[in-house]
């Protein structure tokens, strides 16, 4: 695949919207949001599922993956975050309860096991299906982290869900082969408050993290929306031209080409 593509771009569900999923390559996606309804019949390409955080809205496909998968697959499901949202995974999900324990469930006439969860280092790049995912941290729940997506030596940076966090500034400024970034807006300025407390950014907190960033020449998009205040967002977006490069509000479908020269 020449491109990423956006799968899932909600900030919750709704009846025509998934939440975060990103297709990075032929079997590899960011977030689970929203793959069942997006892969449809195809959703045993699936290989590898880099997940941002523990959030529901970015794993809440997991369990119906898995379940497909024990009896269908040959071979793992590679799960990958840092060390706490694996062990998020493993303690309120997979754990016999909520959920069966499909880390220590063999697939079907196979000797893998159905998931297997693999823990992610920050910082550390790790090449997969022919793009390289580098994690770094994000300020928004313990074990949460963005990616810096590369492909042939060009790259595009996610954020996922985020509040202010200096780390994407520096990241931008280091790595001058990112030419987008898709960073989280969640909530309408005046929302301060909440955007503080459940750690989410508004236009208004964007316009003062953007301060911290150098460049000029990045595409801007905007992904996580909750869907009741699109339109406030919105008109606060193009008010506070936010939107640069060509940068818009992503929706499911979307799709940003690896190389855009
Ligand atoms: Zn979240
Ligand atoms: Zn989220």
């Amino acid at each position: 695949m020449d491109y990423i593509e956006f799968l899932g771009t909600g900030g919750t569900r709704t009846p025509t919207q998934g939440t975060t999923c990103v297709r990075v390559s032929e079997h590899c996606v960011i977030d689970a949001g929203n793959l069942i309804n997006s892969f449809g019949d195809d959703v045993f390409t699936i290989e590898h599922i880099f997940l941002t955080h523990s959030h529901l809205d970015h794993i809440i496909d997991i369990p119906f993956l898995a379940d497909l998968f024990v009896t269908q697959q040959k071979i793992s499901l590679k799960i990958y975050g840092l060390k706490a949202t694996l062990d998020d995974l493993r303690q309120f999900i997979f754990n016999q309860r909520v959920w069966p324990n499909f880390e220590e469930i063999t697939l079907l006439g196979h000797t893998d096991k159905t998931i297997e969860l693999i823990a992610l280092e920050p910082e550390i790049p790790y090449s997969v299906d022919g793009i390289t995912l580098t994690p770094f941290k994000t300020n928004h729940t313990e074990g949460s982290c963005g990616y810096i997506i590369e492909k042939n030596d060009v790259g595009i940076l996610f954020t996922a869900d985020t509040y202010k966090c200096d780390r994407i500034w520096e990241l931008l400024d280091a790595r001058t082969n990112i030419h987008t970034l898709v960073i989280e807006v969640s909530f309408p300025s005046n929302f301060a408050q909440l955007a503080h407390d459940s750690k989410h950014l508004t236009p208004a907190l964007l316009l003062e993290e953007l301060k911290k960033c150098h460049r000029d020449d990045i595409s801007l998009n905007v992904i996580h929306l909750k869907a009741l205040f699109y339109t406030t967002i919105l008109r606060e977006l193009n008010e506070l031209q936010l939107l640069r490069n060509n940068g818009r509000i992503l929706v499911d479908g979307d799709r940003i080409n690896y190389n855009i020269s």
